[in-house]
């Protein structure tokens, strides 16, 4: 299940850029899962997210 701590995330949008399918900004400013889905692009916004929020 993929996660993204809110805590953390300082709204980068970085996540949203490299896995649109997944990830979408809320409101909030912040990274929301948009749909929980295995896609290869988590990995990678895992690997560029600046502060470690995402987590599968
Ligand atoms: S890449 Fe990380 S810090 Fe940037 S929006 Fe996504 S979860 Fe937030």
């Amino acid at each position: 299940m993929v996660k993204v701590d809110k805590n953390k995330c300082i709204g980068c949008g970085k996540c949203v850029q490299i896995c649109p399918k997944v990830f979408k900004m809320g409101n909030d400013g912040k990274s929301a899962v948009k749909k929980n889905t295995k896609a290869e692009c988590i990995k990678d916004a895992i690997d560029s997210c600046p502060v470690d929020a995402i987590s599968e």
